[in-house]
């Protein structure tokens, strides 16, 4: 037996006459861009998450580029955000000439340090971008009273995050804007790319729809600002239109999975388990337990080899992406790079079987010996 990291076909085929049957429907109508499925898929994602509006675009990184562009962020600002997330997350910062100001993250979510927040922030500070990492919340009331007091916008990065929620909100309801990806890994995945962009925010919603159209507003051919081609095209919205009527019930199948992997991995010396932060509502993006002890890497290639996937989210923080070079200087942050090094993440998408999960388990038990 070989236990996938992921398996997109067995969604595919679960799903298989109700997808065809929508996306043949896009195809015969003749309408692929911004036509009735965009409109109906933004009203459903409007629902799902209760941000008032959503905005269909071409990716998640668009919907974070969107945003800092919604707040101005340009050359000379310095934008807040956690050094262990997806490149995409500080690219855009600095792909806009601002520069991303990379915080520490807290040991049991690896999400970003509030209190790290707090001490970062200079009369630069344009906007805080927190990232939901692996399906689970930020702090975002800690986060959220730092900057309404400091009256600094958030952008909250949920690509991995669409469904989870805390005492603070719903991931993309929190923060000034909300983005979102639909790469086909995320939990809920286009058959290719898609993103999107939610907020409250009437101005940002004109803002987004008109970056979205090359900088126009009601006339195609007439360009107030400069925008980009970044849409959302029918077929991916009429596949993430079937996919997310099973969102909920996706999310209770890694939740279980989560629930054994705890029960089990908590009594192997040197396994650290996933940790569901009390009053969160963690989506399992990732099931990402720590190896101690220096064996990560070893473990990792005993899983590969007894035909377990797994994968390790993420190697290099930001701030030590070969990119910025120097330009990081010598900022240390302890509680990132020692989870660089320990992070391990395990098979946890909705279709893995009772059989495979144990599989996991076992050959986790024999790694750890
Ligand atoms: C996937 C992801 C993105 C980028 O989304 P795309 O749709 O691939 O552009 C950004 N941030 C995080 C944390 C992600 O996981």
């Amino acid at each position: 037996m070989q236990v996938p990291l992921l398996d997109l076909t067995r969604q595919y085929k679960n799903l298989q006459e109700e997808m065809e049957r929508e996306v043949l429907k896009v195809l015969s109508s003749g309408y692929y861009i911004l036509g009735p499925q965009v409109t109906g898929f933004e009203e459903e994602m409007s629902a799902f998450t209760s941000a008032k509006y959503a905005i269909g675009l071409n990716s998640g990184t668009d919907a974070l580029r969107m945003s800092l562009r919604a707040f101005d962020v340009g050359p000379g600002d310095e934008v807040i955000t956690s050094s262990f997330s997806y490149f995409a997350t500080c690219e855009v910062i600095s792909e806009l000439g601002a520069e991303p100001i990379f915080c520490d993250i807290e040991y049991d979510t690896f999400n970003i340090d509030p209190e790290d927040v707090k001490r970062k922030i200079t009369d630069k500070t344009k906007a805080i971008l927190p990232v939901h990492l692996f399906g689970q919340l930020c702090d975002m009331e800690a986060i959220m009273a730092i900057a309404r007091e400091k009256e600094i916008p958030v952008i909250e990065d949920a690509c991995q995050a669409i469904g989870a929620r805390s005492a603070a909100g719903n991931a993309g309801a929190i923060g000034d804007t909300g983005t979102f990806s639909f790469f086909p890994s995320k939990n809920l995945g286009a058959a290719g790319d898609g993103g999107m962009l939610t907020t409250s925010n009437s101005d940002i919603v004109d803002l987004t729809k008109s970056l979205r159209m090359h900088g126009t507003i009601t006339d195609r051919y007439r360009h107030e600002i400069l925008g980009y081609n970044s849409r959302l095209d029918e077929i991916q919205a009429a596949v993430l239109r079937v996919k997310l009527r099973h969102l909920k019930e996706y999310i209770e199948q890694r939740r279980e999975h989560a629930e054994f992997y705890k029960s089990q991995l908590s009594t192997i010396d040197g396994i650290e388990p996933a940790v569901e932060t009390e009053g969160f509502y963690h989506t399992y993006h990732q099931y990402t337990v720590r190896i101690k002890n220096g064996k990560r890497d070893e473990v990792f290639d005993f899983l590969r080899k007894n035909d377990v996937g797994c994968a390790i989210y993420y190697k290099v923080p930001l701030h030590k992406q070969p990119v910025y070079g120097d330009s990081c200087g010598d900022i240390e942050l302890p509680v990132c790079e020692k989870a660089a090094e320990e992070v391990l993440s395990l098979p946890v998408f909705p279709e893995l079987t009772v059989d495979e999960r144990e599989m996991v388990v076992e050959t986790l038990h024999k790694a750890m010996k």
